[in-house]
């Protein structure tokens, strides 16, 4: 006997949507169980909390890549949200739908119903935003946009030195037209973050057919041959099992979802047997083609104590946290970057091919995160698409252990070429008179570095990762494809993935708005995939 008609697993950006979209029909019983806590620590919903929440182990998964010689032997960390909200109550908030071209390709690849005209409707059915859009920008929709409150003659600074060297400035880079210069737009409302537990889930939590459970860890799907029934969960230390009598949807991410998938037995078969695991359904493309947006960070040093370097201490500070509470402004609404940047990096190019974050801050290590003392700025730069692919697998039958995550950043030549070309345009902006002001010289990676293999290399010992993994359980109709384009697993009936994990390929931008829309999508596939069953019955 079913509990359910929807079990959702992962409370994050599609699984908080997904519960809403789901249950807004009261005939739909839904449980969504979310294995971190509720998102009650007070600097979730402060911007500028950001960075106390990168390893932060109550709320971030904190997981960390396998040493690669390609980044030097180095362990990269890889943040996941863990709450209600998930990434998206420990993200940047910037919100970027990515280009055009991205979707054209998801289609072209033969998904059906993913281009660029069939997903603008589920951008903006998601939003609502505040700035001045055109008609492809949403209005009532549950996800606050806000433009950047907090402007600085410095970030102005930067916007002018890009325009002179030939990058112009556009007010709205989410419309289909990306290329330029200018403040970043965010999920933010009155200052502070909106996730989309505060977007999504909060209007949807007294519904009688919704059942929220935290700090409850799905251990795996429940098959019944090759359909899934339900799904086994740990909650304080006991085993649950809820069996639903639609489907399962898997919304774990894009590191958790393959991982849940290969605990289930679906995957590569000498694979899980090797940890013993019964191999139920041959999948070979689960947990791989991982990718993520690979980013080196550069730094200078500023001539004038106007960064937020200095004005984040003592009485400055002090100052800002008075102004927060009373006007929902100043620094304390800042985000991880403030200005963005989308270029070509050679003229050719149909579209931009790498995107910078700028911020008038720099840290010592960007791993501690403990900004320096001296005024600062940094420049990260990252490729729109790379195209090199990693894997993320088990490495323990434990559904606690975490999986072991292979990047495999820089494999392909046009990603190493690519992030090369970006740096330099990087320095020549910053090296433009309009920031003679404000910059007193390059520190990372410094004069030293001239030649292309140089720039390789200092992206190859300093590179992080801006959060944005993806496609580990890509849609699609080849043999590596996990998912279909209504994003049903190959094989395997009432069970589906819907979070960052489909993406065949990397959007141009931070993910959280695409996997948003996803989820706004596939709610619809889901409904109407009931409304046909009922109709057939
Ligand atoms: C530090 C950081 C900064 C980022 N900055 C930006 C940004 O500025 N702009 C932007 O657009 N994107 C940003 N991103 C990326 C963006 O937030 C993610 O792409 C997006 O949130 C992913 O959504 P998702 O639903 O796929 O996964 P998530 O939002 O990560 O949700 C997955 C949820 O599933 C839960 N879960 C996992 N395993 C289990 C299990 N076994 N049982 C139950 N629950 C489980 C997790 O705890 C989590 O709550 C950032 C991400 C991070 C981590």
């Amino acid at each position: 006997m079913a509990d359910y008609d929807y079990i959702i697993v992962g409370a994050g950006s599609a699984g908080c949507t997904l519960a809403n979209r789901l249950s807004e029909d009261p005939r739909h019983k839904v449980l969504l169980l979310e294995a971190g806590p509720k998102d009650n620590n007070f600097w979730i919903h402060i911007p500028v909390g950001f960075n106390k929440l990168l390893n932060n182990t109550r709320y971030n998964w904190c997981f960390n890549t396998e040493p690669e010689d390609s980044v030097r032997g180095r362990s990269i960390p890889i943040p996941r949200g863990k709450t209600l909200g998930g990434s998206s109550s420990i993200n940047g908030m910037l919100y970027v739908r990515g280009n055009p071209l991205d979707y054209n390709t998801w289609s072209q690849f033969g998904n059906r119903g993913w281009s660029y005209d069939s997903v603008l409707p589920y951008f903006k059915k998601s939003e609502h935003f505040e700035g001045n859009g055109d008609a492809t920008r949403g209005l009532g929709g549950p996800l606050n946009v806000a433009n950047m409150i907090e402007q600085h003659e410095l970030l102005d600074a930067v916007i002018d030195a890009a325009a002179a060297e030939g990058y112009p400035k556009n007010p709205d880079y989410n419309n289909g037209k990306q290329e330029g210069f200018g403040y970043y737009q965010v999920t933010q409302k009155h200052g502070r973050r909106w996730s989309t537990a505060r977007a999504f889930l909060d209007p949807a939590r007294s519904r009688p057919n919704l059942r929220v459970e935290t700090d409850a860890l799905t251990t795996r799907v429940i098959l019944d041959g090759k359909r899934a029934i339900g799904v086994a969960y740990t909650q304080h230390g006991q085993t649950h099992e809820a069996r639903c009598g639609r489907e399962v949807i898997v919304a774990a991410g894009a590191v958790k979802s393959p991982h849940i998938l290969e605990l289930s037995g679906i995957g590569q078969p000498d694979r899980l047997q090797s940890f013993g695991i019964a191999p139920l359904h041959a999948l070979p493309g689960v947990g791989e083609n991982y990718r993520d947006h690979f980013a080196p960070r550069m730094n200078w040093r500023g001539k004038l104590p106007i960064t937020l370097n200095e004005q984040t201490r003592g009485l400055n500070f002090a100052r800002e946290i008075i102004k927060y509470f009373c006007l929902h402004r100043g620094i304390l609404t800042y985000t991880a970057g403030i200005v963005y940047g989308f270029v070509k990096t050679r003229p050719e190019l149909e579209e931009c091919d790498v995107q910078y974050h700028f911020a008038h801050a720099s840290y010592a290590t960007a791993a501690t995160r403990i900004l320096d003392r001296e005024p600062g700025m940094t420049m990260t730069t990252y490729q729109c698409r790379p195209e090199s692919k990693g894997s993320i697998h088990l490495k323990s039958p434990d559904p606690a252990a975490h999986p072991a995550i292979r990047p495999n950043f820089l494999a392909e030549a046009m990603d190493r070429q690519t992030v090369v070309a970006g740096m330099k345009i990087s320095r020549r902006i910053m090296q433009n008179a309009a920031m003679d002001k404000y910059r007193a010289h390059e520190m990372n990676p410094g004069p030293k570095v001239q030649t292309d293999d140089e720039w390789l290399e200092f992206a190859r010992n300093n590179g992080q990762t801006t959060y944005h993994v993806i496609g580990t359980c890509k849609m699609g109709n080849d043999k590596m494809a996990v998912v279909d384009d209504q994003l049903r697993v190959h094989g395997v009936a009432g069970l589906r993935v819907v979070d960052a994990s489909i993406m065949p390929t990397m959007v141009s931008g931070n993910t959280n708005a695409a996997v948003i829309m996803i989820a706004e999508k596939g709610a619809d596939m889901i409904k109407t995939a009931t409304e046909q069953l009922q109709a057939a019955a």
